[in-house]
């Protein structure tokens, strides 16, 4: 194989490599974001509950005032029945005795009833009290475990670009060029391997003119289909098998 295509393949890697680190670096924010949406959830729900919280208790202690005020008539007009000076007043005080005394019994179960609302909103805001609370600590963590992968990571590229600088000092400016070139319109992969007669980036077959002459390692070529940059590594020759079957015409 000619040795420009082994520096090729080697900055091939570093490429890959470094497009997989920038791919990391520019995920990172987005990471960030989402944790924060997911501790705005926590935070709203746990304001929400409190919110219903509130409500609750403040249509309990409504709920005592108008309970306490019925009872104050029923009071009064028990009072008043001691002094009552006929039996129609007597009657007609009776009468708003059991009234009021059913307006009491009605606002008492209705102030259980909220009492009970009370007792279970104190329970979901408890809870979500205590996911916000484990939401922050995980956010925290995984907010600077994204902040020390990130500076790994930025340590990472920048020693790949500079490899990748040394690197393509030693290859010929044209075939540099031909490899970016190719680079840029095939997602980032300039060059690629043959195997079986195949273009391993593309799957598509060489002629076996243009495979004959990738074989013979004297040139640079290029798959007729992807325009990728070619390669053939020779199989091992331990097992003295014939080098590879002659490709499918
Ligand atoms: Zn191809």
């Amino acid at each position: 194989m000619l040795p420009a295509l082994d520096a090729l393949i080697a900055l091939q890697d570093l490429d890959t490599r470094a497009e997989a680190a920038r791919r990391r670096l520019s995920d990172a924010p987005v990471k960030v974001a989402a944790l924060d949406a997911t501790l705005a959830g926590a935070t709203l729900a746990l304001e929400t509950a409190k919110a219903a919280l509130a409500e609750s208790q403040t249509a309990r202690r409504e709920l005592e005032k108008e309970a306490a005020v019925a009872q104050q008539r029923v009071s009064k007009y028990k009072e008043q029945l001691m002094q009552a000076k006929d039996n129609k007043q007597f009657h007609a005080l009776q009468h708003e005795i059991a009234t009021f005394s059913a307006e009491v019994q009605r606002v008492e179960e209705l102030e259980i009833g909220r009492m009970l609302e009370v007792d279970e909103r104190t329970a979901v805001m408890k809870a979500a009290e205590a996911t916000l609370a484990t939401e922050k600590k995980r956010v925290t963590a995984e907010k600077s475990a994204i902040e020390a992968d990130a500076a790994t990571v930025a340590a990472e590229l920048a020693t790949l670009q500079a490899a990748r600088g040394d690197l393509a000092k030693t290859i010929d400016a044209r075939l540099l060029t031909t490899y970016e070139t190719v680079a840029k319109q095939r997602k980032g992969t300039g060059i690629s391997r043959v195997v079986d007669g195949l273009c391993e980036a593309c799957r598509v077959r060489l002629r076996p003119h243009l495979y004959n002459q990738l074989r013979a390692g004297d040139q640079i070529i290029q798959c007729e289909s992807c325009v990728r940059i070619l390669y053939w590594i020779a199989p091992p020759k331990a097992e003295d098998a014939p080098a590879e079957p002659p490709p499918a015409s």
